[in-house]
């Protein structure tokens, strides 16, 4: 079992796992290996310490460069669930489960909106993971929001077991070719069913389905976490970055304004800080 695992591959994640490697904890890091596109995009930062109107990308190579020096790697996959077991935590993936003794979210925030009805069918016609979902909807008619080119092979899975996948694309240059695959332009507006997913409606068309997933980088921290507390979309937090389930620390934008690289990397640190403790403490009581 691990003793943390991090969700997210920000800054806030970075300075959560360069501390937690000083103190030869044993981390699982879930994320991307090209870290953050908020990172990345930036097109010159010139409020953070010792960067003087440092590019994005420099940004990136630099913190890739540390990470690989202190011998730190992510396993680039997606957390599609975090549940809470007691004294210890399962993280779901869309391949794997792993078990950790805390869990860091570093998750950052969604860019794109949620549609209304998403929180209310998730799990009854609503899924944010393909691999671990997509068997379901054998030969059913399903809808697939997926925000990100790089996605596509996912929506190309779920076009092999569904009879009809309708693609709402939020990106541009869409290159998935399938017959079975029929493109939808706009944003949808809100989830319609009764006991599970029957309709996804746009404000010019309703298509009927028996399933939408969302297909994205970011999930919504309380559709990640059951029973997780948040506000206005952010996990609420203590000074000591806990939050209201014991064992499970938020750190960076996922917690709240302002959404900036140090405020995230000072929650990090102190995110890692806490794990320690709590660890510390645990050991000494069991
Ligand atoms: C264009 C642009 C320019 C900016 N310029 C500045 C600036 O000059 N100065 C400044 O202070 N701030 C700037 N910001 C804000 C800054 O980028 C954010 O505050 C910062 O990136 C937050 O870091 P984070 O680690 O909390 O989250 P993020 O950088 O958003 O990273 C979160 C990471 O976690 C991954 N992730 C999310 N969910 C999961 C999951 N379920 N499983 C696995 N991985 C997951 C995401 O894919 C992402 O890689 C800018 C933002 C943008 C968009």
């Amino acid at each position: 079992m691990y003793d943390v695992i991090i969700i997210g591959s920000g800054v806030a994640g970075v300075s959560a796992a360069l501390t937690l490697q000083l103190y030869r904890k044993n981390i699982l890091w879930l994320g991307s290996r090209a870290l953050s596109e908020k990172i990345r995009k930036a097109e010159k930062i010139k409020n953070y310490p010792a960067l003087t109107a440092v590019t994005g990308e420099a940004f990136v190579q630099s913190l890739q460069e540390q990470i690989s020096a202190e011998g730190l790697l992510i396993t680039p996959q997606t957390a599609t669930g975090v549940y809470a077991m007691g004294k210890s935590f399962t993280v779901t993936t869309e391949k794997d489960a792993f078990e950790g003794k805390t869990v860091i979210l570093a998750t950052g925030v969604e860019s794109s909106k949620s549609v209304a009805g998403e929180q209310e069918f998730l799990g009854r016609g609503v899924s944010y993971c393909a691999t671990c979902d997509g068997f379901l909807y054998k030969d059913k008619t399903i809808a697939v929001v997926c925000t990100l080119k790089d996605k596509e092979h996912e929506v190309q899975y779920l076009a092999s077991l569904a009879k009809k996948v309708y693609l709402v694309p939020l990106y541009k240059d869409v290159s998935l070719q399938q017959d079975n695959v029929e493109s939808v332009k706009g944003m949808p507006v809100t989830i319609e069913g009764n006991k599970r997913v029957e309709r996804l409606v746009f404000k010019d068309k309703t298509l009927e389905v028996d399933g939408v997933f969302f297909l994205k980088n970011a999930i919504a921290p309380s559709a990640l976490v059951g029973g997780l507390q948040t506000q206005d979309g952010h996990v609420v937090i203590e000074r000591d970055t806990s939050t209201n389930i014991a064992g499970l620390f938020a750190a960076g934008d996922c917690t709240g304004r302002p959404y900036q690289y140090a405020k995230a990397v000072g929650e990090g640190n102190v995110a890692a800080h806490a794990v320690i403790e709590y660890l510390n403490k645990n050991i000494k009581e069991e």
